[in-house]
């Protein structure tokens, strides 16, 4: 069992907060997100629209922008858990993430230890990763598809 990781220190908080900010202002099409509806691609059907929308979706500029939608509002997600004091900790076990992840990766929704072993779930297993997870990755459906 790995050791327990200690909560996160107000200045460890503040400068993940801050890095959160800035890698979001830095992103080019930041500013169109709140404006702009990124539901391109339904999931079901195949018809003559399915087929431009998908083509459409091909494009690069794109495939860019919605990129940095889905990494945009993961940002934002991660800004939320802020106020709510759940920031750092993981959404899968509930321990804390280790502050070093966190700055490499401040986005992360699980500590190590617990995004291993979905990965180890989601290579031995297609659909269970889809059942387990539909509710996060049906945002990437759309882009994806
Ligand atoms: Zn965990």
């Amino acid at each position: 069992m790995a050791e327990k990781v200690r909560a996160l220190t107000k200045r460890q908080i503040e400068t993940l907060k801050q890095k959160l900010i800035e890698e979001k202002n830095s992103l080019v099409f930041s500013d169109q997100v709140n404006a702009s509806n990124i539901e391109l691609s339904k999931p079901e059907g195949g018809d003559e629209v399915e087929q431009s929308i998908t083509d459409y979706i091909n494009s690069h500029l794109l495939r860019f922008r919605n990129r940095e939608v889905f990494y945009v509002k993961k940002i934002e997600k991660a800004l939320k858990k802020f106020d709510m004091d759940e920031y750092g900790l993981c959404s899968d076990c509930g321990e804390g993430i280790r502050f070093e992840r966190l700055l490499a990766r401040p986005t992360a929704e699980m500590c190590i230890q617990c995004k291993e072993e979905s990965e180890r779930d989601e290579s031995n297993s297609f659909i269970g990763r889809q059942s387990k997870s539909l509710g996060k990755v049906s945002d990437l459906t759309g882009m994806m598809a």
